[in-house]
């Protein structure tokens, strides 16, 4: 069997969910820039056509009058500062998820698999102490809580500092954007929560990057990159992080917050989703890392990054919520209300037959060749 195979059964083995972000293969992201309208939106059960598709473009924010108390939305995360013991994992995108098996044990006493009173529970498989709760706007569902299931990296093509996260914000995209998955703790499990056809079922936490070698990076993002230079495109769960992980969330501007989907198959409308308005910095080098690690289901370097192209806002509303001053009133110099730019220009794609010199380079440094890749990984390719 050739090599590309081999990678892509074990990919596919690693995260059954993983998806193709080649806009130029038909099992792709609909690809916008060439006119293609295949690929996700047809697989089997698949929501990616829906009218409520993450991710957009924030612009034409409602900032929320914080003097409504109905209308208010309060994120509250819990134990940001205490450190977990995190899995590190690697399938072409970047995973940090709390540890799965039963024998996980604390090493923080009294942190660890405890309820609200503070009992042990038994067989807890992952921390509780780290979540989330979030009011939301309507009266009556205020401080809903949401257990932390996983969290991963999108970003963009080798040597674009300029693409890569999933969400714009007014016509700009960041290099890097992390997104941290939750489960409404009224679900057992991802799979029970998305089974449930609710919207309620997931919260998403982004946060951007952008690339600064002059400022520091945050203590859990270092950790995250000195782990992330020893392992390769494919590592499953072998890597413990101690980190404390909202470390990479900075609320200190406020945030957006809307109905959405997952930004992969099967793209279940099922997310409420809160991206921070503050962009954190990487620097240049830890970004690469991350670019070290594209790898599309092909098992080769993946040709366009992770990131899914942008999805129409549809009749929804995006709202922003303020941050407070140390009395609690909104900081009104931070409110949003831009409209959005008519063209937002996201990268444009040229799909190209797989015999242009340019492609016969990239598969010579993968060490694959021509005649195997044909083979292995039939369609087009970018240019
Ligand atoms: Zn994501």
């Amino acid at each position: 069997m050739i090599r590309c195979s081999i990678v892509a059964l074990l990919a596919a083995h690693v995260y059954a969910g993983g998806a193709v972000y080649d806009r130029c293969d038909s099992l792709g992201p609909e690809d916008k820039a060439n006119g293609k309208s295949s690929g996700w939106a047809h697989n089997d059960g698949s929501f990616c056509r829906g009218a409520q598709q993450s991710p957009i473009d924030l612009c034409g924010a409602t900032t929320i009058d914080a003097g409504n108390e109905d209308s208010q939305v309060k994120l509250s995360l819990t134990n940001m500062a205490i450190k977990s013991t995190m899995q590190l994992s690697t399938d072409g995108q970047v995973y940090i998820s709390p540890p799965t098996t039963t024998t996980y044990t604390a090493d923080t006493p009294g942190a660890y698999d405890t309820d609200a009173t503070g009992a042990t529970l038994a067989g807890a498989t992952w921390r509780d102490g780290i979540g989330v709760k979030v009011g939301r706007q309507a009266a009556g569902t205020i401080e809903t809580t949401w257990k932390l299931a996983q969290a991963h990296f999108h970003w963009g093509r080798d040597g674009h500092q300029d693409e890569g996260s999933e969400h714009y914000i007014e016509g700009v995209q960041h290099p890097l954007e992390v997104h941290f998955v939750h489960v409404n703790t009224k679900y057992a499990d991802i799979t029970a929560a998305l089974r449930s056809g609710n919207e309620d079922a997931l919260l998403v936490l982004g946060q951007f990057f952008k690339v600064s070698d002059a400022a520091p990076m945050s203590a859990t993002l270092t950790e995250i990159n000195s782990k992330l230079a020893g392992v390769g495109a494919l590592a499953a769960g072998i890597v413990q992080l101690s980190i404390a992980p909202y470390g990479l969330i900075d609320q200190s501007d406020g945030f957006y917050t809307y109905a959405g989907s997952l930004t992969t198959p099967t793209c279940n409308e099922a997310v409420t989703w809160v991206v921070m308005n503050k962009v954190s910095t990487i620097t240049s080098a830890a970004l690469d890392r991350f670019h070290d690690k594209s790898m599309d289901t092909h098992g080769h370097k993946a040709a366009y990054g992770n990131y899914r192209p942008l999805q129409a806002l549809g009749d929804r509303t995006v709202y922003f919520v303020a941050p407070r001053d140390n009395v609690g009133n909104p900081i009104t110099s931070t409110y949003k209300g831009m409209g959005c730019h008519k063209h937002v220009r996201e990268p444009h794609f040229q799909c190209a037959p797989l015999t242009t010199p340019e492609h016969v380079i990239k598969m010579q440094d993968m060490q694959i060749s021509l005649q195997q890749a044909m083979t292995c990984c039939a369609g087009n390719t970018v240019a």
